[in-house]
């Protein structure tokens, strides 16, 4: 054990140790072992990197934007280049399939993409001669240093929904990563070094709550973008907005698939096993509910249950369709969700207890599973479950579907299979989510657009990147500005009037 590997903290440009000697097991869920130990930041060490962005701000902020673009430029050939060394690096450590590392890590390319164009976003307004020989424009202007914080799920793709936009904008970052699959923020931030990112830009420090508590409150720290699950975001946006910061607070999800009659069933199969159980169900983005609109339900499950039987689950690298859960405690969680269905009444389609493993006994496996016919009293249709777990809930109408889904605590994504536009165009206006896939199960929008759920998805009302995100990132400065003439003088108290 002693001779594992320790992930140190990335500050300044190069590995820190800091001072705590606290550390946590980093495991190889593919076979249940632990493969690296990380360093679990104290206050000070957090302290320290803070102090590190505050001081490589000035220089930052000052730098001309096309010096910054062309940092974002060398960033991005990079990490296009070397995207597969990254892929192995979250399937070694989360144990998502190298096909769906990759997809996240090209999904997260589209944000730096988008981060390029950060002269043009964050271009101001100018308006000419507002009274008589007075100009008004409009600056928009970085924050300062700005805290990072991420979930396990998607240990590449979370971080680059944010620091390329916050960097680009002339901000520095202390990036604070899920420590259960913390290699890739380092990697990336090397990464962002070699591609001539100056030392002290982007920080990563590794921890658990010490840390993140201790970036919501450092008065240095001007805002704190996070995603995560739901009690925490809540945490998060309370906390952060108490001690004066900017907050974008992404949180959990229970997200709907309602199917109409009239649907391609086969089509409507299709993305249901693909939605639900892609990265073993961990996606905040993920299918786990299916409402099925009488009379389709016993033909979708036909359906669903035939691909499931042909899905592979294993070892990331071996070209399996689906992997391992994140640790044996997770793994365990989720699995209980099978006896709490029994006990409710539910009908256990597919048992994912009941596999056969292309992997190491001892990985976390779980298989895909299916059930039928959930009551919508019980845990498993309530509570965000994050494993490959897909209920059935049967309905009658569309109506009784839709008021299901707006009585969700949960807003972050939904999709209606139909080929009905009508019906649709209606979904779209109703529903009560803040991301709406029509024939489409995971509608994460393009990074030009910007991603947030509604209610318990999200606290406050800043999403992440697109637009969102460079508003989060930039202050606007409004200047008022005359050259004085002798039209502009006298004596007059009363509150200035345009003329
Ligand atoms: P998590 O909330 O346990 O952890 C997220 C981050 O918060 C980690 O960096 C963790 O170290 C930190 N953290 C955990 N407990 C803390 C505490 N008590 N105080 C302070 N910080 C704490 O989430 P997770 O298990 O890593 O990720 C899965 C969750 O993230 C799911 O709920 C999923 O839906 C959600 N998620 C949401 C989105 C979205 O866009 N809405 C995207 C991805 C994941």
């Amino acid at each position: 054990m002693t001779d594992l590997p320790t992930i140190q903290h990335y500050v300044n440009g190069v590995a820190s140790a800091g001072t705590s000697t606290r550390t946590a097991p980093v495991y190889n869920p593919a076979t249940g072992t632990v493969a690296k130990n990380v360093l679990l930041a104290s206050t000070a060490d957090l302290d320290a990197a803070v102090a590190v962005a505050q001081a490589a701000y000035p220089a930052w902020r000052d730098t001309s934007q096309a010096r910054r673009q062309s940092i974002m430029y060398n960033f991005r050939e990079l990490l296009n280049a070397r995207k597969g060394d990254l892929a192995e690096i979250l399937t070694a450590e989360h144990g998502k399939v190298i096909s769906d590392a990759l997809g996240e890590i090209i999904r997260g390319l589209e944000v730096v993409e988008f981060a390029l164009g950060m002269p043009h976003l964050s271009k101001g307004e100018y308006s000419e001669n507002v009274s008589t020989g007075v100009d008004v424009y409009t600056l928009r202007q970085p924050l300062g240093v700005v805290g990072i914080i991420s979930p396990f799920n998607f240990p590449a793709m979370v971080p680059l929904w944010y620091f390329p936009i916050a960097i680009a904008a002339g901000n520095t970052v202390v990036l604070k990563p899920s420590e259960k699959d913390p290699s890739a923020s380092n990697w990336l931030a090397e990464l962002f070094t070699e591609a001539g990112l100056p030392e002290g830009v982007l920080n990563v420090v590794h921890g658990d709550k010490e840390a993140v508590d201790a970036l919501l409150v450092h008065p240095d720290v001007q805002a704190i973008s996070f995603v995560g699950s739901t009690p925490i975001a809540r945490y998060i946006y309370e906390t952060a907005a108490r001690h004066g910061k900017r907050v974008q607070s992404l949180g959990g999800a229970k997200n709907h698939m309602l199917v109409l009659p009239d649907a391609d069933l086969d089509l409507t199969a299709d993305a249901a096993v693909n939605a639900g159980f892609g990265s073993a169900g961990e996606r905040c983005m993920a299918i786990s509910v299916i409402v099925a609109v009488e009379p389709v339900a016993d033909e979708l499950i036909a359906k669903i249950a035939q691909r499931v039987k042909g899905l592979t689950v294993g070892d990331g690298t071996r070209g399996c369709d689906m992997g391992p859960l994140i640790t044996k405690v997770h793994r365990d969680k989720v699995a209980g969700y099978i006896d709490i269905a029994q006990n409710d009444g539910a009908e256990i389609v597919i048992d994912g207890r009941d596999i056969s493993v292309d992997g190491d006994p001892n990985g976390f496996w779980l298989g895909p599973t299916l059930f039928d016919k959930v009551s919508v009293d019980s845990a498993v249709y309530l509570d965000e479950i994050f494993g490959p777990v897909l209920s059935i809930v049967r309905v009658a109408t569309y109506q009784e579907g839709l008021d299901l889904i707006n009585a969700s605590q949960y807003g972050n994504g939904t999709a209606i299979f139909t080929n009905d536009g009508g019906a649709a165009r209606r979904f779209q206006n109703e529903v009560q989510v803040g991301m709406v896939g029509i024939n489409v199960p995971i509608p994460v929008p393009v990074a030009y657009h910007s991603f947030g759920g509604w209610k318990n998805s999200l606290f406050g009302d800043a999403k992440a990147y697109g637009p969102a995100g460079v508003n989060f990132y930039t202050r606007e400065k409004a200047v008022t500005s005359r050259w004085l003439d002798p039209s502009h003088g006298g004596i007059n108290l009363g509150f200035p009037q345009n003329q």
